[in-house]
């Protein structure tokens, strides 16, 4: 299989409690070359269009809250079939169904504060990529 890329979020909750290094490292012995990454802060408007496909889910505002209330670390992250293989590292949604071994075993606190975000997808990782990331920064 050829090199994919796909879009990771380090949460407000994981940058919060310094957990972004430990994650890093994780990320990086999962075998991802990181080939973009800095620090941001969504807008409320931003939140709102990052996650649009939920916009009719009861935890919407509550995720709008969350995602909003402080720094978070956007990464383009690159291996083969790297898309499933980030979601197989971040584990399940809900830290309660998340495997040993995955970032939201280790570190999520609750299905909404649960540390990172993946795409689920090849559309939805390019989308999300051009969400905050420009071709030249996508470089490597
Ligand atoms: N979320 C939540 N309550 C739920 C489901 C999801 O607060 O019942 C939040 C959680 O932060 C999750 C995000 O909304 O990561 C997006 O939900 P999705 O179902 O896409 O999960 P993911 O793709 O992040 O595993
Ligand atoms: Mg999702």
């Amino acid at each position: 299989m050829s090199l994919e890329r796909t879009f990771a979020i380090v949460k407000p909750d994981a940058v919060a409690a310094r957990q972004a290094g430990e994650i890093l490292a994780m990320i990086e012995k999962a075998g991802f070359r990181i080939l973009s990454l800095r620090m941001t802060r969504l807008t409320e408007p931003q939140a709102k269009g990052f996650y649009a496909v939920h916009c009719e889910k009861p935890f919407f505002p509550g995720l709008v809250k969350f995602m909003t209330e402080g720094p978070i670390i956007v990464m383009a992250l690159e291996r083969e079939d790297a898309i499933r293989k980030w979601r197989e590292t971040m584990g399940a949604t809900n830290p309660a169904n998340a495997a040993e071994g995955t970032i939201r075993k280790r570190f999520a606190t609750s299905i909404e504060r649960n540390s990172v975000h993946g795409s689920d997808a090849p559309e939805t990782a390019e989308t999300e990529l051009r969400f905050f990331f420009s071709t030249a920064d996508l470089l490597g």
